[in-house]
């Protein structure tokens, strides 16, 4: 598709909002509070088919990684190409406490820092919501510390726009975190413009279940009882040593310095599965664990770990050299990793992976994307029994739901129009998803 245009990929609802394909502050809230490029015919034709990650002419996750790894010992199918696995967490410093799981991500980062293998890292921290309307966006970090404010999870729209823009005008080596579809974004990037091939010399995947629009913070300041102009700051999952990792803690910190908190589970919208302000293009993404980065990281959410409230990684280590800095420092037990199989991985991430796989293989069939993208899973799903075809249904009807009626409650201030349908949904879900299929 030479024609391809961000305004077709938008237009097919598979924008992820991941800022590639604009200028640096070219993009934009749409009007249920994802980021869209502004001017959506800025890039167009040849090099936007093929550097848009939604896009029918890109490159899939596995050329990526067979170019990129080609030497990796193990090729899963579930969690892709990569030289070792791990489950555990970092044992320096402050890296795990303020970290969102067991604080790998921050301290591999800032080991690229300290080792003087990049001298940037570009990652998601809090914004001043003041400045351009936004909780979080991407910064390059150039110091330990900066990197460790940066720290933890953050479910919310950011874009790679400024970023990739000062790279581009600033010579040296930079790491880029980011979910699956962004770590792809990257690398079809590289592709095509060599500045940043020479200095994006190292990607940090986290794995991703999907992303949610800014909408999630304004639901949570709806039922908190707050004004969402009085929020200064969002934590999507506040940690707390003495309860299980799986827990989660919304908590808002208002202008006044005074907090607002509540956990997800009395939430309208509390369960991560069921799809609340989900983007509609994560219906058509196959993958969870970033198979395309360097080395990936995610929740170990399996027990004795997802009891463990001081949280626990898994990490997938695909690049060589990263391999051998990370069995140094397990080595000189500044990190406590212990080795894992792929069915391991896969199995902390059971849910993730059901949803892109046989639920991706379902949606492929019965509501097929509107642009002919080139999946690594085949349509079908026609076996599956008949209320795991609903879960899939639901959650989806759940996403798209989530999105119109909080725009309408946004729109009159009226918020039951969105909490009193979610409320009763989110129990409809549960009790046709829980228990989960073994
Ligand atoms: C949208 C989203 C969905 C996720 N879904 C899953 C899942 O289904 N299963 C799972 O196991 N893990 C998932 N994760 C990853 C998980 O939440 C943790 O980020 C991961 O385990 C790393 O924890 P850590 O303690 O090592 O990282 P930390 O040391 O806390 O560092 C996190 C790093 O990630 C950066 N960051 C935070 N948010 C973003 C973002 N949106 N985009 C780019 N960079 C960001 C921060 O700036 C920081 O550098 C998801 C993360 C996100 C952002």
């Amino acid at each position: 598709m030479a024609e391809l245009r961000p305004a077709d990929v938008v237009a097919a609802d598979l924008c992820i909002g991941c800022g590639g394909c604009a200028g640096a502050g070219a993009m934009g809230w749409d009007r249920v509070g994802q980021l869209k490029p502004e001017r959506p015919d800025a890039i167009q034709g040849e090099a936007f088919a093929r550097t848009c990650p939604f896009s029918p002419d890109a490159v899939d996750e596995n050329a990526i990684a067979d170019a990129r790894f080609p030497a990796a010992p193990v090729a899963d199918t579930r969690i892709g190409r990569f030289e070792a696995a791990y489950v555990g967490h970092v044992a320096e410093g402050e890296f795990r406490a303020g970290g969102s799981s067991g604080g790998m991500v921050s301290w591999v980062a800032a080991e690229l820092l300290r080792r003087g293998l990049v001298e940037g890292v570009a990652h998601v921290a809090p914004a001043d919501p003041d400045a351009d309307g936004r909780f979080f966006g991407y910064r390059l970090s150039r110091s330990v510390a900066e990197v460790q404010a940066g720290a933890r999870s953050r479910y919310y729209p950011v874009e790679l726009s400024s970023v990739l823009a000062e790279i581009r005008a600033v010579p040296g080596r930079y790491a880029i975190v980011g979910v699956p579809c962004f770590i792809k974004a990257v690398h079809l990037a590289r592709a095509a413009e060599p500045v940043l091939a020479e200095r994006i010399t190292h990607t940090l995947g986290l794995f991703c279940g999907h992303m949610k629009s800014a909408r999630l913070v304004d639901s949570f300041a709806w039922q908190l009882e707050v004004p969402i102009e009085d929020v200064a700051a969002v934590e999507y999952r506040q940690k707390n040593a003495d309860r299980p990792a799986n827990w989660y803690t919304a908590h808002l910190t208002l202008r006044d310095g005074s907090a607002r908190w509540q956990d997800w589970w009395h939430l309208a919208d509390g369960d991560w599965g069921a799809g609340y302000f989900q983007n509609p293009a994560c219906d058509y993404c196959d993958d969870v664990v970033a198979e395309t980065a360097d080395i990936a990281f995610g929740d170990a959410w399996v027990e004795p770990y997802s009891s463990d409230g001081r949280g626990t990684n898994v990490v997938i280590v695909r690049d060589p050299a990263l391999a051998a800095i990370v069995r140094e420092a397990i080595e000189g037990e500044r990190l406590t990793l212990e080795p894992v199989d792929a069915d391991f991985i896969a199995n902390t991430q059971a849910a993730g992976l059901r949803h892109r796989r046989e639920g991706l293989s379902w949606r492929l069939r019965h509501y097929p994307p509107r642009l002919p993208l080139r999946k690594r899973v085949a349509p079908g799903g026609g076996d599956l029994p008949l209320r795991r075809k609903w879960v899939y249904r639901v959650r989806r009807w759940i996403a798209r739901a989530s999105h119109r009626l909080a725009w309408m409650a946004r729109a009159t201030g009226w918020h039951a129009i969105y909490l009193v349908p979610a409320r009763l949904a989110l129990k409809n879900y549960q009790r046709l998803a829980w228990p989960k299929p073994k």
